[in-house]
């Protein structure tokens, strides 16, 4: 079914790329748009903006997340903002600067091609918002204002205070629900995709469960759209909301979809510190308060259970300040959490275990005084305050790195389409155009780019292959996956052992943490690797699922979850292994500059890692690689350099 892995890049110069696709690129009339059925599973930024421009153009869409409105799908988390190479401040932004910021920022593993593109859609996500009357931020002007996020020296950001994710959210839920409205979008709330259905090498359907009453389904279509996020929380602790998973991208990948750079996930520099051993979550503390606060901590170890006043400045270590001058504070993401790693190794980290920096806020009130910071941030210095009792106004926050983002996803082609034909993939849940590591407020813009402006160009030049071609669920193919999914949730009741399916997810996140977190070397992986198939066995035989099928069961949602993570993982660690280089937010520590830098090795990794799964009949066998070279025709690989 492979083939060759081919990203179908179109030829001719990459400003002009995207242009001239969408100039050749089949189109569906207007009569036949409604003849075709689209199933699109999720209703986040980018489900629900894909959903609402799909339906928008005349297609028939169900819409299907595990939430009980679309309007709580992951996506309202986003706190900080959205990209977009809109110049606004006259400082040298352009499409060009933030496609290269992009391609630099992930450490030269992304296609060119495709972030070129998105820097180019950028300016048209913000207009469609806009007009949507999503609240940006304004100057006193009346224009949008815009802030600075890391690995950027523009300001290219734009935000809704500490909520651009919900306000971004409702501005697409009102577009979906127009389209509810018309009648082209059907919305299945509280339904779980639990496999692709593949008839004749093309994704025709799923199987679904409806959360609330147990029951299994089929749904046929002329194609599937996946856009269900990341898969942050294999760690257990990350910064993603409880129910985010791999489950559908996972389960896509057992079908013959293949997955990409499974091991790269973004560690969050600035979060709340953990506190506790029954922590189920942890919470974000936007990047944008980079932009005016410092991070800092006391030079000697001696003073870091000292109160933060009582170390004068001459005391106190800006490390961003001083190891990155020119990006400073706003040095990206992977590398400013592996500089504060570094401290708290070396023993100067503040509060409780000593892992935590502080991210100081004292000179900016002095300079913009308390009202300008609590207008520009007064959410998040909130919500600081309800988690920790301290007031981030009088003494600095304290901050550490945490899982937030997964730059691995579903493989896909310049089309947004999987290797299987009809198998489209967007947003977090791709292998997206972030590389080895996102830039800050790239993701909203990666999701919205995909779902308003990407997908409805390109997946007709699919459908308009496919007319009449969608089978009924009668098809055999529907009654083996259905059957398949029935067997898979009776075997996770019948198990019927004594421990909680937390314990054992918090064993695997700590596992995963610890020897694929933010610093790898082939000595952990290897030990994970064989730590990881006796979790899951001891998971098969001990786990305890109350309740039954036929109902409401959140326990049982959880155990397919948790299965699917305890599979996943192993990939993680299988593809961590294999690049055997470090990159971006991949940092083997075998690999590494006289700095303590990521050193790449281009000649033999400049690719995408694709994997094939192998197996069946319940069992797995070790995943078999397929590469997609890297051609950098306009950057030039240099090793990146924030100094
Ligand atoms: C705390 C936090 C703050 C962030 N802030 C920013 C920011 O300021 N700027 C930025 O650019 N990015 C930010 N991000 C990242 C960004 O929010 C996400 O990457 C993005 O919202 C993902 O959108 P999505 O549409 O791909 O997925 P999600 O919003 O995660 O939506 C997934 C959808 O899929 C559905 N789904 C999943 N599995 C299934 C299944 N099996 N069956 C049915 N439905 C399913 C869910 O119900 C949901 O509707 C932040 C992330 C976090 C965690």
């Amino acid at each position: 079914m492979i083939g060759n892995l081919d990203p179908k890049v179109p030829s001719g110069p990459l400003a002009q790329k995207w242009q001239s696709h969408r100039d050749h690129s089949r189109l569906v009339s207007p009569n036949n748009r409604r003849k075709f059925e689209i199933i699109v599973v999720g209703s986040g930024l980018a489900g629900g903006s894909a959903a609402a421009t799909l339906g928008e153009l005349g297609y028939r869409v169900k819409c299907f997340c595990y939430q009980d409105s679309p309007r709580r799908a992951h996506s309202i988390a986003a706190q900080g903002g959205i990209n977009a190479a809109k110049n606004y401040q006259n400082d040298g932004d352009s499409v060009y600067r933030l496609f290269y910021d992009t391609i630099k920022g992930g450490d030269f593993r992304s296609r060119e091609a495709n972030v070129y593109r998105l820097a180019e859609v950028s300016t048209n996500i913000i207009d469609q918002c806009v007009a949507q009357g999503v609240p940006f931020a304004r100057e006193y002007s009346g224009y949008l204002a815009n802030r600075s996020f890391g690995g950027a020296q523009v300001s290219r950001t734009f935000y809704a205070r500490g909520q651009t994710g919900q306000q971004l959210l409702l501005g697409c839920y009102q577009a979906l629900c127009r389209q509810m409205a018309v009648g082209t979008v059907q919305m299945f709330p509280q339904t779980e995709m639990l496999d692709v259905v593949i008839v004749d090498g093309h994704a025709k359907g799923i199987v679904t469960r409806n959360l609330v009453s147990g029951k299994i389904d089929n749904c046929a279509a002329d194609a599937v759209v996946l856009a269900t996020g990341g898969y942050g929380n294999a760690f257990y602790l990350s910064t993603n909301a409880r129910g985010c998973n791999v489950t559908a991208t996972y389960r896509a990948y057992k079908k013959g979809a293949l997955f990409a750079n499974p091991c790269f996930t973004q560690i969050h520099p600035t979060c709340i510190p953990h506190s506790g051993d029954y922590q189920s979550k942890l919470t974000l503390m936007s990047e944008s308060l980079r932009n005016d606060g410092r991070v800092w901590v006391p030079k000697r170890k001696e003073d870091s259970n000292k109160p933060p006043n009582e170390t004068p400045e001459k005391d106190r270590d800006y490390y961003l300040e001083r190891k990155y001058p020119s990006y400073g504070n706003l040095a990206p993401r992977d590398i400013s959490s592996r500089a504060a790693k570094e401290v708290c190794d070396e023993g100067r980290g503040v509060g409780p275990g000593g892992r935590g920096v502080y991210l100081d806020f004292a000179d900016a009130i002095k300079r913009l005084g308390e009202n300008t910071i609590r207008e520009r941030y007064g959410n998040l210095f909130e919500v600081y305050e309800k988690i920790t009792g301290e007031n981030a106004y009088k003494g600095p926050m304290r901050i550490y790195p945490a899982v937030h983002y997964t730059m691995g996803g579903l493989w896909v082609d310049y089309n947004l389409m999987s290797n299987v034909p009809g198998l489209f993939v967007i947003g977090e849940a791709n292998f997206s155009d972030h590389g080895a590591n996102r830039l800050g407020a790239s993701a909203l813009m990666q999701g919205l780019a995909d779902g308003y402006f990407i997908l409805p160009y390109t997946l007709p030049n699919y459908l308009a292959g496919q007319m009449g071609k969608r089978p009924s669920t009668d098809h055999a193919e529907f009654r083996k996956a259905e059957s398949d999914v029935r067997t898979k949730i009776d075997n996770l009741l019948k198990i019927n052992g004594k421990i909680s399916l937390d314990s054992i997810h918090r064993e695997l996140g700590a596992l995963l943490w610890d020897k694929c977190g933010m610093a790898r070397n082939a000595k952990g992986l290897q030990e994970a690797l064989g730590k990881i198939p006796e979790l899951r066995e001891r998971f098969w035989r001990e786990v305890r699922v109350p309740g039954d099928g036929e109902d409401f069961n959140q326990a049982l949602e959880r155990a397919g979850r948790v299965a699917d993570f305890l599979e996943f993982a192993e990939l993680m660690c299988i593809d961590a292994l294999a690049r055997d280089e470090s990159c971006g937010a991949h940092f083997r520590e075998e690999h590494q500059t006289p700095e303590g830098e990521a050193l790449r090795d281009d000649e033999k990794f400049a690719s995408v890692f694709a994997w094939e799964f192998q197996g069946g009949n319940g069992k797995i066998a070790a995943p078999k690689l397929h590469r997609e070279p890297l051609h950098f025709e306009t950057v030039h690989l240099t090793q990146r350099s924030y100094k």
